[in-house]
Formats: C-alpha cells, sequence, structure tokens
C-alpha cells in the first residue's frame, strides 16, 4: 500500500475498519523493509542536520494510539537514530492540578520545539479529544458552564485546527500520527507486560478498563482523525502490529515531509566570507 493511502489530509473520509493493523502481504518481505528503513534513516539524518542548520521551520510529530501500540518503542528505534540534539521529545500524562487550571493548550505550547528542531510528542493535544470524550472528562474540569455546550468536542476539533493552521504560519509543520493496533496484538502485549519481568514496569492494569471501551475509542479516533485531517497537518494511520513496518512507513514520512520542507544550509554571512582568506594565511602559518 503507498504511503499516501495510509494519509488523511481531508480530501478523503477516514472509515478506520478498512485500516490494516497489520503488514499483511508485505511480511515476507520483512528484510527488504528493514534495509529500506535504515537508508530512510540515513537521509533523514542528513535533512535533519540541514534543517537544524538553517533553523527556519519547526516540525512536530505527534503520536497517538491506544496504549501497547507502541509509541515508546517507534521514539526509540526511529527517532533514536537522528541527531539528539536536534530532537525534543515530550510525554504527556494525566493533566496534574496546574495544568487543568490553564486551557488545554498551554502545557502543548511550553512543549513546542524551537524551529530547526523535531518535536515528538508522546501523546498530545489530541488526548483532549480523546480520553477526554471517551470519558466525558470535561464534566469534571472546573469549567465556566458557557464553555460545557453540546459541541463542545466539534468546537475542539475547529479549535485544534486553527492552532494548526496557525502554527504552519508561524514557521511549523504538525504531522499527526494514529498508531492502529489490533485487539488481538494488544492482548498479547498487555500479556507480555503481566508475564514478563522487564515489561512489568510498563504494566497498569488500568489499561485494561481503556481496553473494554474499545469500540467508544474506535468512534472518537475516527470522529477525531475525520474532524482534523487537514492539508497543513495530515494525519496518518499506521498498521502498528508489526513493528518492523510500522518503523518503515515512520521512516518513509519522516523523509518525505522533510524533503518537502527542503531544508538548506544557510549561505555563509558575507562579512565572515571576507575573513576566510586572511584566517585561512594564519592557520597556515602555525605549521
Ligand atoms: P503505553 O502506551 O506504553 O501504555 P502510555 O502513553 O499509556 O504508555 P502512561 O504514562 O501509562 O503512558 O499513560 C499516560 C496516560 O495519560 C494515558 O492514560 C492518557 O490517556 C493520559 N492522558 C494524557 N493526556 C491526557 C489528557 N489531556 N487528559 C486526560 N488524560 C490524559
Ligand atoms: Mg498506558
Amino acid at each position: 500500500m503507498p504511503l499516501k493511502d495510509y494519509c488523511f489530509d481531508g480530501t478523503r473520509k477516514l472509515e478506520l475498519r478498512d485500516m490494516p493493523t497489520g503488514a499483511g502481504e508485505y511480511r515476507v518481505r520483512k528484510g527488504e523493509y528493514v534495509d529500506a528503513t535504515n537508508a530512510n534513516m540515513q537521509r533523514a539524518a542528513g535533512l535533519q542536520e540541514k534543517l537544524y542548520a538553517s533553523g527556519e521551520e519547526g516540525l512536530i510529530f505527534a503520536l497517538q494510539a491506544r496504549d501497547a501500540a507502541g509509541k515508546d518503542s517507534l521514539i526509540k528505534k526511529v527517532f533514536g537514530r537522528l541527531n539528539p540534539a536536534g530532537l525534543k521529545i515530550t510525554g504527556f500524562e494525566t493533566p496534574g492540578e496546574t495544568d487543568l487550571a490553564h486551557d488545554y493548550l498551554w502545557r502543548i505550547m511550553q512543549a513546542m520545539p524551537e524551529r530547526g528542531t523535531i518535536g515528538v510528542f508522546n501523546r498530545s493535544h489530541y488526548e483532549d479529544v480523546l480520553v477526554v470524550r471517551v470519558h466525558q472528562l470535561q464534566k469534571q474540569y472546573r469549567l465556566a458552564k458557557r464553555c460545557l455546550t453540546d459541541d463542545f468536542f466539534e468546537r475542539r476539533y475547529v479549535q485544534l485546527n486553527n492552532w494548526e493552521s496557525y502554527l504552519w504560519e508561524n514557521g511549523y509543520r504538525m504531522v499527526k500520527i494514529f498508531l492502529h493496533v489490533s485487539r488481538e496484538e494488544q492482548k498479547q502485549r498487555f500479556m507480555d507486560r503481566m508475564e514478563l519481568k522487564e515489561k512489568h514496569w510498563k504494566l497498569s492494569v488500568a489499561d485494561m478498563k481503556e481496553r473494554a471501551l474499545w469500540e467508544a475509542y474506535d468512534e472518537a479516533f475516527e470522529t477525531c482523525i475525520n474532524a482534523t485531517a487537514t492539508k497543513v497537518a495530515p494525519w496518518y494511520v499506521l498498521p502498528a502490529d508489526n513493528k518492523w513496518y510500522t518503523r518503515y512507513l515512520m521512516s518513509e514520512i519522516l523523509v518525505k515531509t522533510l524533503e518537502e520542507m527542503h531544508p538548506q544550509f544557510p549561505p555563509l554571512d558575507p562579512e565572515e566570507a571576507a575573513k576566510i582568506p586572511a584566517a585561512m594565511q594564519e592557520l597556515e602559518r602555525e605549521a
């Protein structure tokens, strides 16, 4: 399936049930995909250096998924191969008191990477229209009554689209990734977390409660993606059951997005350039 078939930019509707969760027929070519991922990451690292050097645009990947879909390992295995100096990884957990005393984008704004840097959001502003929607958490927050309208989430989708357009117009690109894991694969990964000592730290029995709300999350993801898929801030719905395949697709997205940004090393300042011959002579004299 070509990369564009995983992409949603507002030009077609997402039906989650039509999207694959695994590598399917590509499984027999795993080796080729692993090689292609390696090549892509080399290319991405070169482009990242230019992005950093030019400092003109910032790029943010917002990773959203169900529990155990592989956000952490995607960050480690794909983004971990870029230059850490030009990366900013931020995880968003349940908002604390201070977060809730502000508007929901407040904590997200604080995590924005500088231009030239690639930001990775491990969960993001989208939690505020996903977990909050599924559990109707807004009703527990101390929000003015006039804010709690029937179209609360529709309004949030518009706010998110406006905010992402604002970012675009101010030198940032936002790319949103949904890791689409199957129910069976999540079960297996939960089992591993329960059985394997080295995975115990990732175990959260509360995740079982979210799993029980599978359909509600499906609906929340689908509605949210359809409402917030735009040209300036597209969504990618990536199969997440086979990690090597997810990594390959993520590496493709990285290269594609960075190539579109077309970062260039900045030209030498003419004043500095004029000083080069004298500086070279000085270095040569040293010997
Ligand atoms: P894994 O995928 O490995 O389970 P994780 O991303 O779930 O990792 P945790 O620290 O276990 O990491 O969970 C973060 C929790 O914070 C999630 O349950 C998520 O729903 C919750 N959370 C994040 N942002 C918000 C938000 N804005 N409102 C409410 N809950 C949030
Ligand atoms: Mg979790």
